[in-house]
């Protein structure tokens, strides 16, 4: 090869040699800052992550989740409401016995039906009263209540429109032959009570108007009132007697 050719052939390699050194870096800090776009935020004590594949909550809740109205800890009560035109995103029809046919939120659905088979494995029957129940049919029950006990009784047992936990779509009244398929106190009593009471927190559930909580809670015992939080949620709830509003004020 001539001197010079040789020169050139030098300096062509050298450049291709930069290029594609130049090439490797740019696709690494490409992949890298792509990375880092995924990684999800770690978890730190008080905080809140969701998987999104699953949606299922992996720690504790933060009060800008529960201000989230599709958050599986969504609070609702007497102080909280809904909008009134807040629909839960993924409401299906209940596929277990029920006096009338009902809707729940995916997740707790799927949950209630595990219940639902655990208590057969016990020969116990349970039956779906109310599920999900829109904010124009609260207003309509609450109405009705107030007509029939007068506002001071009514607001015990039933809920203004927005604060009824029914509008979440995350909450079940579920009743047994034993009691005429009624929402009575005395349901609590019966064996397919006491299996809710014992076990809805496997299951991902929890007695949400416990017994002398009134104060707390705003309602009286409502022992058929089921409310879907996920299993871990349950079982802390279920090891520490507490009520819902406790346990939020307790992970703040
Ligand atoms: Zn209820």
């Amino acid at each position: 090869m001539h001197i010079q050719n040789k020169k050139r052939f030098y300096l062509m390699m050298g450049l291709l040699g930069f290029i594609i050194i130049l090439l490797g870096f740019s696709i690494y800090m490409i992949w890298t800052a792509i990375s880092a776009r995924n990684v999800p935020i770690a978890p730190t004590s008080n905080t809140a992550t969701v998987d999104s594949t699953q949606g299922n909550r992996t720690d504790t809740v933060t009060s800008q989740a529960i201000a989230d109205p599709t958050d599986i800890l969504v609070l609702v009560n007497k102080t909280t409401s809904l909008d009134q035109d807040y629909l839960p995103p993924d409401l299906v029809s209940v596929d277990l016995p029920g006096v009338r046919e009902t809707q729940l939120r995916k997740e707790a659905a799927t949950a209630l039906e595990d219940l639902f088979d655990a208590a057969a494995l016990k020969n116990l029957t349970l039956y779906c009263c109310s599920g999900y129940r829109s904010y124009q049919s609260q207003d309509q029950l609450y109405a009705e209540n107030v007509n029939a006990y007068g506002q001071k009784e009514a607001d015990l047992v039933s809920a203004k429109p927005g604060q009824s936990e029914h509008q979440t779509g995350l909450a079940m009244d579920v009743t047994a032959e034993s009691v005429n398929f009624d929402l009575l106190e005395s349901f609590g009593q019966t064996p397919e009570g006491q299996f809710i009471k014992n076990n809805a927190h496997l299951y991902g559930y929890i007695i949400r108007y416990p017994e002398d909580q009134t104060a707390i809670t705003g309602y009286a015992y409502e022992p058929w009132h089921l409310r879907y939080v996920g299993k871990d949620v349950a079982a802390e709830i279920f090891k520490n007697s507490l009520t819902f509003e406790a346990y939020l004020t307790q992970v703040q």
